[in-house]
């Protein structure tokens, strides 16, 4: 039997374990995993299958969790006590071997796994990089097939690790990470593989909560506030969702943390809207010429997870916190004061998180004496050029407007090549 099932957020009702599933009332919800142990039990396993809030029953792969510690450096630097560090990326000298440099690993860990208890017998996963490079690897650990597709725009700052070299990859010539998605959609018509679903697969919002459960089982008790960087913000509702679980367990706080999420300036659909007060997106910051003025393409998706019930709205309003606009500059300090003060190197997307921490606390938004949690969503790149083989992703290339027929001849090329 099965430890969950899967409610829906709008009407309550009830599905049954299937893979990627939507409610038949309810079209603009999520979906939630529904454990039926109220309290976190941390098992024999290994790395994040210790868990028993995840929606795997027999995982197939080892995975290492994510690193988190009480921050001395950064801490004092910016004046809090109580400052932990969720750090997933790759330093091995202080625990943390995520080769891939990011969270999206505990989101294809879960996901492949996922779908496989599920009867899929392959997924085709769109990225604008990191989630890319996350189930690539995943696809070689576990031997369970993927077709990624990626856009050319973010093929300079992509890279796989050497033994994800033969992971079918296509890059969308002409467009971006949401035209991307769309490719992929049709890419899993043709193949018959499904997509894997975005923030509506309950596995992949899970996945990411990892941080909040690492973080809250380290720290005994659920943090005051959480700062992350946010492009989709399926990772940011994945640390809500684990936070509502805690909150029924009982025993780790009765507060939610406060989420304090930022975005790349000037690409930041979700500030403004948040800003105004406002469920729905404004077209005009959806404006994909933005895009090309960011650092962090990783934060670009033009279809975030905002006005969907269960989404980033409802989890501020609900919450409480806010969302950051973050300058490229501060972007660059704030992996800068990171280097400096804790001794690893950042992605871009971890520098916006650093950034909004450093803001939230000059507008005194977070206390001295608060609990944080800050997460380092990826980061160690660096560090891991120093002891492992990476290298450029080079995939074949698609138009946005490719016909089925020229899908179906590409897909046949690059599945004899990795096969
Ligand atoms: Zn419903």
């Amino acid at each position: 039997m099965s430890h969950y099932s899967i409610r829906c957020r709008k009407c309550g009702k009830t599905l049954d374990n299937s893979y990627c599933a939507f409610c038949e009332h309810c079209k603009d919800s999520l979906l939630v995993t529904e454990y039926h142990d109220r309290r976190l039990v941390e098992t024999g396993g290994n790395g994040i299958w210790r868990f028993n809030w995840l929606p795997v029953h027999q995982p197939a792969s080892v995975q290492p969790g994510p690193l988190v510690y009480q921050s001395r450096g950064l801490a004092r630097h910016l004046g809090l006590d109580q400052l932990f560090i969720a750090f997933n990326g790759y330093w091995p000298e202080k625990g943390a071997l995520l080769e891939t440099c990011t969270f999206k690993e505990f989101e294809a860990a879960v996901v492949l796994n996922n779908a496989k208890e599920n009867g899929v017998s392959g997924l085709i996963v769109a990225s604008a990089g990191n989630t890319a490079r996350a189930f690539a690897h995943l696809s070689t650990v576990t031997g369970f097939p993927v077709v990624i597709v990626v856009p050319r725009m973010c093929l300079g700052e992509m890279w796989y690790l050497e033994s994800s070299s033969l992971v079918p990859t296509l890059a969308v010539g002409d467009g971006d990470y949401s035209d991307s998605i769309d490719v992929a959609k049709r890419v899993a018509l043709v193949t018959g593989f499904p997509f894997e679903g975005g923030v509506k697969n309950i596995a992949k919002r899970d996945g990411l909560g990892i941080v909040m459960l690492e973080a809250v089982s380290k720290i005994g008790k659920l943090p005051d506030h959480y700062v992350q960087a946010v492009g989709s913000g399926t990772g940011a509702i994945g640390g809500w969702e684990m936070s509502e679980r805690f909150i029924r367990d009982g025993r780790f706080g009765t507060h939610l943390p406060k989420f304090h999420l930022g975005q790349n300036l000037p690409f930041a659909p979700m500030l403004h809207a948040w800003e105004k007060g406002s469920r729905s997106l404004f077209p005009a910051d959806l404006n994909p010429e933005l895009i090309g003025h960011i650092t962090t393409r990783v934060l670009s998706t033009r279809y975030p997870a905002y006005s969907v019930q269960g989404g980033v709205f409802d989890l501020l309003t609900s919450a409480g916190g806010g969302m950051y606009g973050v300058e490229n500059e501060a972007v660059y300090s704030g992996m800068d004061d990171f280097l400096k003060t804790e001794g690893v190197d950042l992605v871009p997307a971890s520098g916006v998180a650093v950034a909004v921490l450093k803001d939230a606390v000059r507008k005194n938004a977070i206390r001295k004496s608060d609990t944080v949690l800050l997460n380092i969503t990826g980061g160690g790149e660096a560090r891991l050029r120093q002891d492992k083989q990476t290298h450029a992703v080079m995939p074949q290339f698609i138009s946005k407007n490719a016909t089925d027929k020229e899908i179906e001849e590409l897909l046949c090329h690059v599945l004899k090549k990795s096969s």
